[in-house]
């Protein structure tokens, strides 16, 4: 039987669910900021047609804010994630496979669901049930794989015509899709590879789907053959499967007032390390590397700056938050300096591999860290079902004091005291 795999990614995401809970907003203008309402991380369509681009910093569209009325939030995670889950939920019910890629997007299995009806229309009832349950618009893209289901949510995205759905199991529809799409569009080939793929003639993503696999193999990774493979209809990623591995990961903020004393700062230290520690899990993969930086901000001529890393080795990689906080814990000792005012800190993991694959060190100590995954796995299972949070004894998890929101919404969905009224 063809597989099907079916992508849907909600419309605007954050925008729409500050949507939700504030119809007035409908049609007009938005922005959501990252934060420390720093830069623009979500636009409506209306703020998209005023020319306010991706990951610009807001100041630097003061006057097209005014000048547009164009409402400003600050990101809100606790309702993002809340609604989040319940996308994900009605997902769970459409479908006997999901894997949830990103807060607003999930791969569904849906092999099979053929023989019941068009697939087109199961699309369109993905997106109705959604609507129904929790309100927000979404996209579906249907396919034989993973890759070309992502291809088909984009056209879905960017042709009105298609209603929200595109169903792309028809090897002409791919083809023609593919002749007039970009080659940066394709899952997992980024911007890097793009410049490059572009440098050898290869600009459609149809000359991608063609290109020869041991002239791709010569220039890329094996990814890029998967990529090509997949595009041809053939599953190289299966759930839970992606193309390219995130070779490094930072979780860092500015603070919204500077820090110095040394317990704060190394509580934050501790959050960064522990929230990367938890995404690193999420992409299944283990670190050997932990990096760890504290700076002031730029200086005048009465304030002393000091900036400073520092890079430590695991003994043998593990995604297990207790080592990695151990190890970035004496970084920032070992880095720390009396008398300075901070303005940001970082964390960064490196030096990743399949855990299936660790070289163990023979001269190192034997873990003592018994059952960690599971313990690992429960942790981040209670952290991702937004109705609470555990964390270990160095973290400060309220982000609140280091972070300014100066336009945050209500809390609608997760906190008593911010239910909507309604009279
Ligand atoms: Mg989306």
């Amino acid at each position: 039987m063809t597989p099907v795999f079916a992508l849907v990614d909600c419309n605007n995401f954050y925008v729409s669910c500050e949507r939700l809970f504030n119809p007035s907003l409908k049609n007009s203008p938005i922005i959501v900021l990252s934060n420390n309402d720093g830069c623009v991380i979500a636009r409506s369509q209306e703020a998209k047609d005023f020319g306010i681009e991706m990951a610009v910093p807001a100041f630097k569209i003061k006057h097209l804010i005014k000048q547009h009325n164009i409402r400003v939030y600050s990101s809100n995670y606790a309702l993002y994630g809340d609604i989040s889950s319940r996308v994900m939920a009605t997902l769970e019910s459409m479908a006997p496979q999901i894997e949830i890629y990103s807060i607003d997007e999930a791969f569904l299995n849906l092999t099979g669901f053929s023989s019941l009806g068009s697939l087109e229309d199961y699309g369109q009832k993905i997106r109705q049930t959604i609507g129904q349950h929790v309100g927000v618009p979404a996209c579906v893209g249907l396919a034989p794989t993973k890759t070309l289901a992502k291809l088909a949510n984009h056209a879905a995205k960017k042709y009105a015509a298609t209603e929200g759905v595109v169903d792309l199991t028809n090897p002409e529809r791919q083809r023609k899709l593919m002749s007039i799409t970009s080659v940066d569009e394709v899952w997992g080939v980024g911007r890097k590879n793009a410049e490059k793929l572009d440098q050898l003639g290869i600009k459609t993503v149809l000359q991608l789907a063609q290109m020869n696999k041991a002239r791709a193999k010569s220039h890329f990774s094996i990814s890029m053959v998967k990529t090509i493979e997949e595009l041809n209809g053939l599953v190289r990623f299966a759930l839970d499967e992606s193309p390219a591995a995130k070779k490094q990961l930072m979780c860092s903020r500015s603070f919204s007032e500077r820090i110095t004393a040394y317990d704060p700062l190394r509580e934050a230290v501790c959050e960064f390390a522990a929230r990367a520690a938890e995404r690193l899990r999420n992409g299944g993969q283990v670190c050997g590397a932990v990096n760890v930086f504290i700076r002031t901000g730029i200086c005048d001529e009465n304030e002393r700056c000091y900036s400073n890393t520092a890079t430590g080795k695991l003994s043998s990689p593990s995604s297990d938050t207790r080592t990695i906080l151990k190890v970035a814990t004496d970084l920032f000792d070992s880095i720390w300096k009396e008398g300075y005012r901070y303005a940001k800190a970082g964390v960064m993991l490196g030096d990743f591999c399949d855990p299936n694959k660790v070289q163990l060190d023979l001269f190192a100590e034997p873990s003592t860290q018994i059952n960690d995954e599971g313990l690992m796995s429960v942790i981040d299972k209670i952290n991702q079902g937004g109705r609470g949070k555990v964390w270990f004894g160095g973290q400060r998890p309220q982000e609140d004091w280091f972070m300014k929101r100066a336009h945050l919404s209500p809390a609608y969905t997760t906190r008593w005291d911010d239910l909507p009224n309604v009279n």
